[in-house]
């Protein structure tokens, strides 16, 4: 609209000046004026003065985001609430004569629902919302950061009062970038000027001014802000937003399938249990993908397998139509083979499915599905996700003799896996001090444990080269094999035996 208005009148501006130059009128004052006006309106505007740029996105209309529509994240919203009765019992706070609480520190892995515990904040404490992102403060002219810290608080103020509200929340997303520790820019002093001005409207806060005003922060990277910001009385409150587990993936997953038809048959619990290590974020795009899907093949519910679908694109990408020569498909089912009977024997069960169908960097998977979240791990436990990378160029060798670049990225995470081995004691070298290591050192252990752990699969699969063929064959011709035909094929085989 700002725009739009801009555009009327330097369009009619100019033809103004085109026809007073046809009439013959000087139009040197006109110029003047004009120049003078446009300067105004730059240093106004660089200054963080205009409505558009004061306090970045400025004011959000009510967004009616509540607590409820927050799946997986109890603990956080427990905090968060029971931090913001300070706000809400403001007047008894200062009876006690308790300091106000001026800021809350959201911190977790992005999409897990930061800018969502905000807004329902909001809501909760009847407050008016106002959001900007902290990259949003920084310019390159000296000053305009601080002046658009200075902005968004009388900006939250005067808001409160229109609306007749008590409370108001000044949310800022990626605070690491204005609030990072200062002196660690070189550049220019910008950032710490404007990291001093958030410090001081936060020491100005005061429980009896008219419109109490809460600073909520997010972060990724807690580590990179100023101590200063996390000194009692400004960001005292930290919320930790972790990724969910089982049940909170299950929580989200109901909340953004409510809105779409379902199939009786569909297990959300199914895809809670194989989207470990999955944000909120993701959840809600697996939801998504999945009706994308559903509509695509015309179907008017979604089924298990659109949502599976989904979950496989949000972990690896599109679906790609690269159609490899049919020797390399050959052995792209023989790699995926490998991985997959290695998984299957090693973790009866895990295997979900395998694919030979190529999805942004993978030419082929195999997906393993955990029995449960883990977030501790034995050495047998690493050994044998080792033994599984490993298997695809192993099964290669096996059946075709001689292996290929496929194997890459498996090496990358055999490495990996090696090296956490190494430096969480669990190796033959005891517990050591990383850097203690010599690069020689390092590479020697760990060069030990793939070459050990390469023989064992070698011998695990020798025995069952007939089924790395059969599974192969089965995918070259349908390119996806689930994990109950995986499992009736080894029984076959082992029959047959
Ligand atoms: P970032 O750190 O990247 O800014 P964030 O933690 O602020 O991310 P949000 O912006 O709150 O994440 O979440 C993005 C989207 O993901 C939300 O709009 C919502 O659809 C979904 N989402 C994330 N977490 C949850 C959750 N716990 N419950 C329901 N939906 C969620």
């Amino acid at each position: 609209m700002f725009k739009e208005i801009k555009e009327i009148i330097a369009g009619t501006g100019l033809g103004l000046m085109i026809f007073l130059i046809i009439k013959g009128v000087d139009i040197t004052p006109f110029l003047l004026l004009a120049g003078m006006g446009f300067l105004a309106y730059w240093v106004i505007e660089k200054k963080g003065l205009l409505p558009s740029t004061m306090g970045g996105k400025g004011y959000t209309p009510p967004v009616k985001v509540s607590f409820a529509d927050i799946g997986g994240q109890a603990t956080a919203i427990c905090e968060l609430k029971e931090a913001l009765e300070f706000l809400l019992r403001s007047a008894e706070v200062e009876a006690m004569g308790i300091r106000p609480l001026k800021g809350i520190l959201l911190s977790g892995p992005p999409g897990t629902g930061k800018t969502l515990l905000a807004k329902a904040a909001a809501t909760y404490t009847d407050a008016v919302f106002l959001e900007a992102s902290g990259s949003e403060f920084i310019e390159m002219y000296a000053g305009v950061g601080a002046q658009r810290v200075r902005a968004i608080f009388n900006r939250a103020r005067e808001l409160a009062r229109r609306q007749q509200k008590k409370r108001a929340i000044i949310f800022i997303d990626e605070l690491e970038v204005l609030g990072g520790k200062r002196g660690s820019h070189t550049s220019h002093l910008e950032y710490d000027q404007t990291l001093n001005q958030l410090l001081v409207e936060m020491d100005g806060l005061k429980s009896k001014h008219d419109v109490q005003i809460l600073v909520i922060g997010a972060t990724n990277r807690p580590d990179l802000l100023d101590p200063a910001l996390l000194r009692p009385g400004r960001f005292d409150r930290q919320v930790k937003v972790d990724l969910p587990d089982k049940e909170g993936r299950l929580a989200i997953l109901k909340l953004h399938t409510a809105n779409k038809p379902l199939a009786q048959e569909v297990d959300l619990e199914a895809i809670a249990r194989e989207t470990f290590g999955f944000s909120g974020a993701h959840l809600e795009s697996v939801a998504n993908e999945a009706a994308i899907l559903a509509l695509r093949e015309k179907s008017p519910l979604i089924t298990q397998k659109h949502l599976m679908e989904a979950v496989d694109k949000v972990m690896l990408g599109e679906k790609l139509g690269r159609k490899p020569a049919a020797d390399e498909l050959y052995r792209l089912a023989i790699h995926e083979a490998g991985h997959a009977i290695a998984g299957e024997l090693l973790r009866p069960q895990s295997i979900s499915h395998v694919t030979i169908t190529s999805r942004g960097q993978a030419l082929g998977y195999t997906r393993q599905k955990p029995e449960h979240d883990i977030y501790l791990y034995t050495r047998e436990y690493l050994e044998n996700q080792m033994d599984i990378c490993l298997a695809g160029a192993v099964a290669e060798t096996l059946i075709l003799g001689s292996r290929s670049t496929g194997s890459l990225n498996d090496f990358k995470e055999a490495i990996r896996l090696a090296r956490v081995i190494i430096t969480s004691g669990l190796s033959d070298l005891g517990v050591v001090a990383e850097e203690n290591l010599t690069k020689e050192q390092m590479h020697n252990a760990s060069t030990t444990i793939i070459s050990r752990e390469e023989a064992k699969v070698a011998s695990l699969l020798r025995p069952y080269q007939g089924a790395l063929k059969a599974l192969a064959g089965q995918l070259v011709e349908k390119e996806t094999v689930t994990g109950r035909e995986l499992r009736a094929l080894l029984q076959e085989q082992a029959m047959a035996s």
